[in-house]
């Protein structure tokens, strides 16, 4: 194959690792994921996809220049191909989020909301009336409260979320406990809380859509 830096174009680079939506980190790649290198017919986690006199080539971003004499692409070609290649990044992760996320939605959205009621145990009771929903619970101050808080549409509406969010969030934390329940403080436990933390918002958000 035949190319000088005149007549070739890079297309796109690719970095093929799996990408963690919580840290943006790359995970190993696995080896059936990755195409093979068209220089050296090995799987490289960073790829070019470059156009050549002869057609496109896939090769990894060091056979690149050895495949094509030397050739290399243009500074603002790497800058505009790393661009998109950190845009397409930001886009697996949020997708790989509400994949994660959706099924809590789908659950909660399936099942029929109980009816709110007047909590028996009030824990405020000079502040604020204590409603229950399930096994939610959810605080109406008492000076803005109106008659029936289940009926008023805005009460009603944060009922509601705090039920969705109370199931979600026990739905979550079954999938994903922490490792020690008893330890909150160490790394792994905080990591788990955020990550909890991020699906729980993004499931109630996609189950206030339905
Ligand atoms: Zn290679």
């Amino acid at each position: 194959m035949s190319g000088t830096e005149h007549d070739c174009k890079l297309i796109s680079i690719n970095d093929l690792r799996p990408i963690d939506w919580f840290t943006g980190k790359r995970l190993p790649l696995t080896e059936d994921e990755a195409p093979e290198c068209d220089r050296c017919g090995r799987k490289h986690a960073i790829v070019w996809t470059v156009q050549t006199p002869r057609g496109i080539v896939t090769v990894g971003s060091s056979c690149g220049p050895r495949l094509l004499n030397g050739w290399n692409p243009e500074k603002f070609e790497l800058k505009k191909a790393r661009a998109a290649m950190r845009e397409r990044a930001e886009t697996e992760k949020t997708a790989k989020l509400d994949s994660i996320a959706q099924p809590f939605a789908s659950v909660v959205s399936a099942l029929e909301m109980p009816q709110p009621r007047i909590a028996e145990e009030q824990n405020f009771p000079e502040l604020v009336e204590e409603w229950q929903i399930g096994d939610a619970r959810c605080s109406v101050l008492l000076n803005m409260k109106p008659e029936r808080p289940d009926l008023d549409p805005h009460e009603s509406k944060r009922m509601r979320i705090e039920w969705i969010r109370h199931t979600i969030s026990k739905l979550v934390y079954e999938s994903n406990p922490r490792v020690d329940d008893e330890d909150f403080s160490s790394p792994r436990n905080r990591e788990i809380e955020m990550r909890n933390a991020r699906i729980i918002n993004r499931a109630v958000a996609i189950a206030l859509q339905d």
